[in-house]
């Protein structure tokens, strides 16, 4: 797993406030193009770093900040150097995967540093707000009630930075619609910055069940929005169970209906584990019968972090147990012409039956694969595991393809 985020040391840092940085591997960089511009050095660059190359990067227009990333060794040979220079951050070489064209957020009074954009990677996810309105059984990311809307205040001016021709950025939370209209504006900034970028939003849906907010955020005509909306059941006690939210299932499918009346695009996904298991396919009818208009249905497998690690006992399904019931919730979606996939599953724990709809999905960072995976003849067919799953559990009927 990529170590995204975490506490780094730091030195000489001259403000207290965080700030968003590119990062650039270019020490000759022309001054002018340096403001907000972190220089990275990173292995035998590091070994290599100079009292000379010091002073020539001071006398000139300063960088935001110097990035040493090395091995420990690597870092204390040039550490008293370093101490000559403005605005130091030692990154163990966790952080090694920096590099030109990323985004980073450094934080000096925090000692801390987040890689927040990584140009090679398919998608890059910006969390808007870790406050919600649910308390799912298997959320990811455990809501907080604190007033957290400098992460707002970052992603416009993320959105601001990320290069043009970029493929895909994603907004999660939390619920980002807690931002209200301020959310709107937001898709808005990414629609006139990024105009080539496609945008999925995960969102619980509820604020939509509110027409008005529906069509503010349709009128924004975004040329490739997706918005990522949860339902767990056709029935709506169960599915109020699993998000921990009563009357959560009508106001999710009131949004929904609104966002499609007003041409926003719709993705419905349904994680798959032992309490919305037993409704799978009475889930997938539902869909079908009432809500054909979407634009995708992804059945999803379940990511062991957060509150799923707390309640693992009564979550986890074994996938090599479900795949028949898998096969038939695909099944009937089909058959009623709608577009579905199968995300977050491992390739050899499905039945061959879904293999057209069978989606690598799990973002780079935490993909990870088994020992025995190394003999997988399908192995680059296969999506692999969520880190986590790796960590604390996965199924035992794991089958190479030979
Ligand atoms: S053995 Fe590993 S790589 Fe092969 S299909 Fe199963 S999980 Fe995927």
């Amino acid at each position: 797993m990529l170590k995204l985020r975490g506490k780094v040391e730091t030195r000489n840092t001259t403000t207290l406030h965080p700030s968003l940085a590119h990062v650039t591997r270019n020490a000759n960089l022309p001054a002018a193009l340096r403001k907000k511009t972190a220089l990275l050095l990173k292995g035998a660059d590091v070994r290599k770093l100079t009292e000379d190359f010091v002073v020539s990067i001071r006398s000139s227009k300063p960088f935001s900040a110097l990035l040493l990333c090395g091995t420990d060794e690597e870092l204390d040979l040039v550490k008293h150097i370093a101490d000559a220079v403005l605005d130091v951050y030692l990154l163990p070489s966790d952080y090694g995967y920096l590099d030109e064209g990323d985004i980073v957020r450094l934080n000096p009074s925090g000692q801390s540093i987040s890689a927040v954009f990584r140009k090679n990677a398919p998608n890059n996810s910006i969390l808007l707000t870790e406050r919600c309105n649910h308390l799912c059984l298997m959320c990811s990311q455990p809501p907080k009630s604190a007033d957290d809307s400098w992460l707002m205040d970052d992603a416009f001016e993320l959105i601001r930075m990320i290069p043009q021709g970029t493929e895909n950025i994603g907004f999660t939370g939390g619920e980002p619609t807690t931002y209200g209209d301020r959310f709107i504006e937001l898709v808005n900034t990414a629609k006139v910055s990024l105009p080539g970028t496609s945008l999925d939003v995960l969102t619980n849906g509820r604020s939509f069940k509110n027409e008005a907010y529906a069509e503010k955020l349709g009128r924004v005509k975004h040329p490739d929005l997706q918005l990522g909306i949860p339902l767990y059941s056709d029935d709506p006690v169960r599915h109020d169970y699993i998000v921990q939210s009563q009357g959560a299932f009508d106001e999710t499918i009131h949004g929904i209906l609104n966002l499609k009346r007003h041409g926003v695009r719709v993705e419905v996904r349904v994680v798959v584990h032992q309490q919305s298991l037993p409704r799978l396919v009475q889930t997938c009818e539902f869909i079908a019968r009432n809500l054909l208009f979407v634009d995708h249905v992804a059945l999803m497998g379940l990511e062991i972090t957060g509150f799923t690690r707390a309640n693992l006992d009564s979550l986890w399904a074994d996938p090599y147990t479900y795949r028949d019931t898998l096969s038939e919730a695909i099944e009937v979606l089909r058959a009623y012409g709608m577009h579905c996939s199968v995300y977050n599953h491992q390739l050899c724990l499905v039945n061959r039956d879904v293999e057209d709809v069978y989606r690598k999905s799990i973002s780079d960072w935490k993909n990870e694969y088994l020992p025995q995976c190394g003999s997988c003849a399908r192995k680059s067919e296969c999506g692999g595991f969520f880190s986590t799953q790796v960590m604390y559990r996965h199924s035992e009927n794991i089958s190479p393809f030979l």
